[in-house]
């Protein structure tokens, strides 16, 4: 593991003795001799952890944490207090400023490096997380902005709660060509009418006389399959006050009577385009975000989150110098596994293989469905080796044991593996993908069951 450590403490001795212990464990250390000095360093470079004497002169290391903490940009890097005593004001003053861990002057080598590994690899794992839970929302909100574009307003259901005959074919001839009406001139019964019948919109006339047309508002407004609809009142000049009441009771709009044609059927649309969209997002609100980026069958992420969150991988590899391993996953002859035990057993044999997979990476990398029975995995901080064998361990966890399909049915699976790393800065995720897949196909032309490494 090696990650970008910041030491900062005023005694010039102190500091050196921090970057030898830490430099010997190839962590690229820096070293800042003031509050002031180690502020300035972490707005110009990203560290991965910063180990922070807490007497120093001017600024103390409580104030240097707290401005850390405070500041989006650093919050998230974990900050180690060094105090020279054990005393136990110094941790709850150090907890105040948001400390994630102590340790008492002169470290000592072997709680010194356990410490600063086990952060560094928590916050390795937050900021991988942290910018899948970014590409997540990013997709998801333009999954709910597409299904908004295509909401259409037309062929609305209109629920028509009116006794005038002229009147309703007033309405019947401005609305009937866009949306579908039914009409209830008897009001008494309107709540066993509407129940279930999806009604996106009640046009209620407050010329009803048999009736209290905001009684049929209220009614509206308890009944459970009602509860949201949205109404609109059709109201002659000297119903006003109604218009206001029913406005109370939580009637959606209003339109004055002579009826204009436009304003009724923009009104109309509206008031359905409203329902609608509310509806959208009532449904999607669970669901659009794991639909957009995870693949139903395995629980992997899909190809559309795949494609996004590696240019991000990719290129926080390249700037920050770090390697990342990505190994492209096909299995072998899956059309014959289908065709011989068919296709359910296929769907069964997926997931157990997304199963193996994941048993055999880190939280951190990033597995993927990239398609039909191709996977694909992203390895950020590993190196040509380290790939290799998470490959071969994969490969292996595949074909030493059957796959169990039912109570009886064990088959035999195998599959092929390609692995690429990335290049220099002029790397792209389509060649790194490209690079990967060429391995891939040379895995499956030179005999399947394999892993092949990307010769470039
Ligand atoms: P190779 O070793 O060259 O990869 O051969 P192959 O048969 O695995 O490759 P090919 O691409 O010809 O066939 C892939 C098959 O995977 C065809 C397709 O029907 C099947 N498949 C794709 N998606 C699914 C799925 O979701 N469930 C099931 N059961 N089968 C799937
Ligand atoms: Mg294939
Ligand atoms: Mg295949």
């Amino acid at each position: 593991m090696t990650a970008r450590v910041l030491v900062v403490d005023d005694i010039p001795t102190n500091v050196k003795l921090l970057e030898a212990r830490l430099t010997a464990e190839y962590f690229e250390v820096h070293c800042a001799y003031s509050g002031a000095e180690a502020l300035d360093m972490c707005a110009k470079i990203h560290f991965d952890i910063i180990l922070l004497d807490v007497m120093m002169p001017e600024m103390n290391g409580f104030e240097v944490c707290r401005r850390l903490k405070s500041n989006p940009e650093t919050h998230h890097i974990p900050v180690v207090m060094i105090t020279a005593l054990d005393q136990p004001s110094d941790r709850i003053e150090g907890l105040e400023a948001g400390a994630d861990d102590f340790l008492t002057k002169p470290p000592d080598d072997m709680q010194l490096l356990a410490r600063v590994k086990s952060l560094v690899r928590l916050k390795m794992l937050t900021d991988e997380l942290r910018a899948r839970a970014l590409t997540g929302r990013q997709i998801a909100a333009e999954h709910a902005e597409q299904a908004i574009a295509s909401i259409r307003v037309d062929g609305g259901r209109v629920l028509v709660i009116d006794e005038d005959p002229a009147s309703v074919e007033r309405l019947q001839n401005i609305l009937s060509k866009e949306h579908k009406l039914q009409i209830v001139a008897d009001p008494t019964s309107v709540a066993l009418q509407v129940a279930d019948e999806g009604y996106e919109v009640a046009l209620v006339s407050t010329g009803l006389k048999s009736f209290d047309p905001l009684r049929v508002c209220s009614q509206l407004r308890t009944l459970e399959q009602t509860r949201t609809m949205p109404i609109i009142l059709i109201a002659d000049e000297v119903d006003r006050p109604k218009v206001l009441r029913g406005l109370d009771l939580g009637v959606n709009d209003f339109i004055m009577r002579p009826l204009e044609k436009h304003e009724l059927s923009a009104r109309v649309r509206t008031q359905i385009r409203r329902q609608r969209y509310a509806n959208e997002l009532r449904e999607s609100v669970n669901s659009t975000m794991a639909m957009a980026v995870v693949d139903e069958l395995t629980g992997l992420y899909n190809r559309r989150y795949f494609d996004r969150h590696l240019a991000i991988m990719l290129e926080k590899a390249t700037s920050q110098e770090r390697s990342l391993g990505m190994m492209m996953l096909d299995i072998d002859h899956f059309k014959r596994i289908n065709d011989t035990h068919g296709h359910d057993a296929g769907d069964i044999i997926l997931k157990e293989f997304a199963r193996r997979m994941q048993r055999n990476i880190r939280g951190v990398d990033l597995a993927c469905r990239y398609g039909g029975e191709e996977f694909v995995v992203l390895m950020p901080d590993t190196d040509h080796q380290q790939a290799h064998a998470i490959a071969e361990r994969i490969r292996d966890a595949v074909a030493d044991k059957s796959f169990v399909v039912g109570n009886e049915l064990h088959v035999h699976v195998t599959v092929s593996v390609g692995v690429a790393m990335n290049h220099d800065e002029t790397d792209t995720p389509e060649a790194l993908s490209k690079r990967a897949d060429i391995a891939l196909y040379r895995a499956k032309h030179s005999g399947r069951n394999r892993v092949i490494f990307d010769a470039a």
